[in-house]
């Protein structure tokens, strides 16, 4: 079959576009050792909202198809014409390494787009080779995610962490400024640059917010 790459545009970052998967059924980095979600993905946004919405789960759903047709890469590659930015995964994440590789080659490919690619599949040893690949792009920016919702992050490992409000920033990251202009980017394109090694997101939606409160109380 030929590769049709379905790509998504969210409110949140100015137009640019996305490439991206259904939530949890993809993120194998989002459970623990006892099968129990993380923090950070108990309260995922894309698991709630509009992403319940059969015209989100679509393009997600045809996507996790369309990634193995062989001419997949050529067809993202052509599709990323005018992209200036790229992010990966608004929702789902690199949960085959053949998947990973091919965004690999598509990265390679587009060297005039930068892209963004949060992921908690560096917890897997087998990812490690592309992960480092992907990473020695001048043209990626691949944000390892912290399970954390209370701003806990590994210098040197981690590139972004939940954090309860901004106020509560830990040293060393920078405050996603969106909640500041209505939940949108507005021009800043923190996410994507490599001088920027952590991005803490204040925590926002109604679902976040419950299993922060659980946390703080237990
Ligand atoms: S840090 Fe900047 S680029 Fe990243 S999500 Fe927040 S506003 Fe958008």
């Amino acid at each position: 079959m030929t590769a049709k790459p379905r790509i998504s545009v969210t409110s949140k970052l100015d137009g640019i576009r996305s490439w991206s998967l259904e939530a949890l059924e993809t993120c194998p980095g989002s459970v623990n050792g006892d099968g129990t979600l993380v923090d950070a993905c108990k309260g995922c946004y894309a698991t709630t909202g509009n992403y319940r919405f059969a015209n989100v789960k679509a393009p997600r759903a045809h996507n996790k198809l369309d990634w193995q047709n062989l001419d997949w890469a050529d067809a993202m590659v052509k599709a990323l014409d005018s992209d200036r930015y790229f992010r990966w995964f608004d929702s789902g994440d690199m949960y085959s390494l053949a998947l990973a590789e091919k965004i690999l080659e598509v990265c390679q490919r587009t060297p005039w787009v930068s892209h963004w690619i949060p992921t908690r599949m560096a917890k897997f040893p087998k990812y490690r080779e592309v992960i480092r690949k992907l990473q020695a792009l001048p043209n990626v920016m691949l944000r390892f995610s912290s399970d954390s919702i209370s701003g806990d992050f590994l210098p040197g490992t981690h590139g972004s962490v939940i954090i309860p409000d901004a106020e509560s920033a830990p040293a060393g990251t920078v405050v996603c400024q969106a909640y500041q202009h209505a939940g949108k980017c507005n021009g800043c394109r923190a996410c994507y640059s490599k001088d920027v090694p952590v991005i803490a997101y204040p925590a926002h939606g109604k679902k976040m917010m419950k299993v922060i409160a659980i946390r703080r109380a237990a």
